[in-house]
């Protein structure tokens, strides 16, 4: 039988697109549901990397099982670098994913095209209940909309348009977006290190 492997999110669309990734890998793959696992990790780092470790090692230290998790968000170049780790609660933790795009389309109301570069950024650690370690990160590149566009993804994929697409990454569909997404390229990277 396969060794299972925790995934440590809680976040639907980051689940989805784990198991599509990692469909491939030989472990059984277990959510924090599953595991019963209820602790909530405080994200304290002040890197993708030092938060999606906190996250990866807690987990694995709760549920005694190897634990891969992410840390990941959006970097805007016009906002200096917002939300970056803090994409899933800016603006406050009560916001709607979509009510955070609306809010990021307000801030950025007089910034022209040539100035909307923004890039996903994930760092990837997994964690071994008895201390290993292992990480990777991985980057995709893109410029904010004007308007939200596509039903696919999830956060900010409405707004963040793929140049060499002409659509948005919630417009792609899953398969194209796991190819060339940040999450997936971080995640392709460490398979060969497990
Ligand atoms: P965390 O890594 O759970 O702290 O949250 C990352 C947040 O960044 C998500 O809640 C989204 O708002 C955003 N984010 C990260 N990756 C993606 C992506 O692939 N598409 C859209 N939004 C993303």
């Amino acid at each position: 039988m396969n060794h299972k492997l925790l995934l440590g999110t809680s976040n639907p669309g980051k689940i989805k697109e784990f198991k599509q990734i990692l469909q491939d890998i030989p472990y059984e793959l277990t959510t924090l549901k599953e595991a019963s696992c209820n602790i909530e990790v405080i994200e304290t780092g002040k890197t993708f990397l030092e938060n999606a470790t906190l996250k990866a090692t807690q987990y694995a230290h709760a549920t005694k099982l190897p634990c891969i998790s992410d840390d990941s968000g959006i970097e805007i170049d016009a906002l200096n670098g917002r939300p970056g780790i803090y994409s899933a609660r800016y603006g406050g933790p009560d916001l709607s994913d979509s009510e955070r795009v609306e809010l990021i389309l307000e801030e950025m109301k007089n910034i022209s095209i040539e100035k909307r570069q923004a890039r996903f950024k994930a760092a990837i650690v997994i964690a071994w209940p008895n201390g290993k370690i292992l990480n990777s990160e991985g980057t995709m590149e893109g410029i904010i909309n004007f308007s939200p566009t596509g039903e696919n993804g999830f956060g900010y994929d409405p707004i963040f348009l793929l140049p060499e697409f002409g659509k948005t990454s919630a417009e792609i569909n899953p398969d194209e977006k796991n190819k060339l997404s940040h999450r997936a390229k971080a995640i392709r990277n460490i398979i060969p290190l497990l």
